[in-house]
């Protein structure tokens, strides 16, 4: 090779060696693109009521194929999959909302899986929580993830919410009384969920937060707590976080940099009123005092006197009059044996009106459903708008004989009682889920 061949071979060289550099920034162009994080205003502005129009789902389709957040007026929860919005309105039914509908919080991206993994024996939502901190500590802590996780849940718990109507107020308090929550039971579904940085606190909130929907888009909503065998779980890892802010004038009157830190958790995690933590809440002794002594006692007697509830809903704005719309059972069962043999009991739904004293909680009056022919009317009057959500829970046979099932267990453990099944009459004995 002569020396202006040479010369022309480094030329070219360094001309191909020019282009592939020019492809390459455009492909670390293009990867970017995908590893954005497209976020509507803040969590802290829809915390503090700003749940007008900023985006809307068309524009969700152009920034992501995946991902979470709410409707105009807290219409509903919002789930991503797949390149779909589908909005899990009140009674956790799905609609698919056009590209017009307005959105006043989300955060989507495309999901591209960077790691896949399967988990089995996931307890509960702190369970799954811990087993995936251990994967963004493993692949850092301080970026953004978003998870894809499919699979057969042997429980789930989560909930939605009743459309708000202006003024709006703050979303902590519009939760108080107007949250709705949905048992399940072995449903087969998709959780769609993002992990933000300590960091984020005031543009979101640190940690995670999960959507559900079910595999047949009819039921879904904001997840609060589950247990499945085994999960498929995909995580997204984002790096690029884009974010747009109404102009407004309205908005400009928030005060954005107000810690809400303690409201977003109660309303993510529901601590104040979900069934697993209803321990914490102090009224409920008093709800089971009441059954057991005033509901249970005009019942045939029994050694054990169980009382169970399924909440409906919950006002606590006045702490002379906390209002508890629900189903309460109370049953009556003698020992035999290892066996506890129900001996009488029943359903009593209606509205218990509970006065917060200094000593704790008591019950002050209790507004029940009445029977027979006097049912329904009766059951309308004192549901009202919460009729649909009491006649979900009401109807779901399943449900009750979990709930059943677990108040026994929690009475034979709190009581030391040696009995591991139950049984009502003329039926085939029941194990008591004791662990
Ligand atoms: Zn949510």
């Amino acid at each position: 090779m002569n020396l202006k061949k040479l010369f022309f071979a480094f030329t070219l060289f360094v001309f191909l060696l020019g282009c592939n550099q020019q492809n390459s920034t455009n492909q670390t162009t293009q990867t970017n693109n995908t590893d954005t994080l497209f976020q509507v205003s803040t969590l802290q502005a829809l915390m503090q009521g700003y749940y007008y129009p900023v985006s809307t789902v068309g524009e969700l389709k152009e920034n992501g194929d995946f991902g979470i957040g709410c409707f105009e007026a807290v219409n509903g929860e919002l789930i991503m999959v797949d390149g779909v919005v589908y909005q899990a309105i009140y009674d956790s039914s799905i609609l698919v909302p056009d590209n017009n509908a307005a959105i006043p919080y989300a955060t989507v991206t495309f999901f591209n899986s960077d790691i896949n993994i399967e988990l089995e024996n996931v307890s509960s939502m702190d369970n799954l929580k811990e087993q995936l901190n251990k994967i963004v500590n493993e692949n850092g802590n301080n970026i953004f993830y978003f998870v894809r996780i499919d699979g057969t849940f042997d429980t789930l718990y989560y909930r939605s919410e009743y459309a708000q109507k202006e003024p709006y107020k703050p979303l902590a308090k519009a939760m108080e009384t107007d949250q709705t929550f949905f048992n399940k039971e072995n449903e087969t579904g998709t959780i769609v969920g993002l992990y933000c940085p300590d960091f984020m606190d005031k543009l979101n909130s640190s940690g995670w937060h999960f959507h559900f929907i079910r595999e047949d888009k009819q039921s879904g909503g904001h997840l609060l707590n589950l247990s499945s065998k085994k999960i498929t779980v995909q995580l997204d890892k984002k790096t690029t976080f884009k974010m747009i802010l109404p102009e407004e004038e309205n908005f400009q009157q928030f005060q954005l940099s107000k810690d809400m830190s303690k409201d977003i958790h109660e309303v993510e995690t529901n601590t104040k009123y979900s069934s697993s933590s209803e321990k914490e809440t102090n009224y409920f002794p008093a709800i089971d005092r009441y059954l057991t002594d005033s509901i249970g006692s005009k019942y045939a007697k029994g050694e054990h006197c169980v009382p169970i509830h399924s909440i409906v809903r919950v006002d606590e704005r006045d702490t002379e009059d906390i209002k508890v719309w629900g189903d309460f059972w109370v049953f009556n069962y003698n020992q035999v044996g290892d066996t506890l043999e129900c001996v009488s009991g029943g359903s009593h739904p209606g509205l218990l009106h509970i006065r917060q004293t200094e000593n704790g909680f008591e019950v002050t009056a209790f507004d029940q459903v009445e029977d027979g022919s006097r049912y329904l009317p009766t059951a309308k009057k004192i549901f009202g708008d919460k009729f649909d959500a009491f006649k979900t829970i009401n109807s779901d046979e399943k449900n009750r004989e979990r709930l059943r099932a677990e108040g026994l267990a929690t009475y034979v453990k709190k009581h030391n009682i040696a009995a591991t099944k139950y049984k009502d009459y003329g039926w085939p004995e029941k194990q008591i889920p004791l662990d």
